[in-house]
């Protein structure tokens, strides 16, 4: 990969992302590595875990052509600079995290545009993990679909928990991010 096409990602990155940020070059780097280590660049052909839901979510879905909707990447949202890459063929699995984030970085464009070309090895580490995904977490049509026993709105892809009432959905066996204000029928 050479010094324009990392520039030239990074752009990319920008205009779908909406600025430059130390996050995009990182998200880039991310990318780049996680491809490296499994051997391809077909999003196709992996699927990509990515482990905080802030800048680099944006450039690792652009640099690996990943997209969440698609269920090619997936958000595992540990707060952390950090990204697993499996090659469903193969079933070879990275993961590869920032090695340091220090607070003095100066977040010039200059020195973002730096953290681009910093050799791997200073900026990232990465080790060869193994990752265990449910079949109904890949990608293609959903495998199953069931009616919540108790608010009767349809479950997808096994997120469904099932108790003594029947299937429930996430949201009522375990409680939900919304409460009710008033319903509309
Ligand atoms: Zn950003
Ligand atoms: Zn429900």
């Amino acid at each position: 990969m050479n010094a324009q096409t990392r520039d030239d990602l990074l752009d990319r990155c920008i205009a779908y992302h909406g600025h430059l940020c130390v996050g995009q070059a990182l998200g880039v780097r991310l990318a780049l590595k996680g491809m490296e280590l499994i051997g391809t660049s077909d999003p196709k052909k992996m699927i990509v875990f990515i482990e905080n839901d802030r800048c680099i979510a944006d450039a690792i879905q652009i640099v690996t052509g990943t997209r969440i909707g698609r269920r090619s990447a997936k958000l595992i949202n540990y707060g952390k600079m950090a990204a697993a890459f499996l090659d469903t063929e193969a079933g070879a699995a990275y993961r590869v995290n920032v090695r340091h984030l220090t607070s003095e970085v100066t977040h010039s464009k200059e020195a973002i545009r730096e953290t681009l070309h910093v050799p791997d090895a200073e900026l990232l580490v990465w080790k060869r993990v193994k990752v265990s995904m449910k079949p109904e977490d890949f990608p293609g049509p959903p495998r199953r679909t069931v009616n919540c026993s108790r608010c009767s709105e349809k479950i997808f892809d096994g997120r469904e928990v099932s108790s003594n009432e029947g299937s429930l959905c996430l949201s009522c066996a375990h409680g939900s991010y919304y409460e009710i204000v008033e319903e509309y029928r």
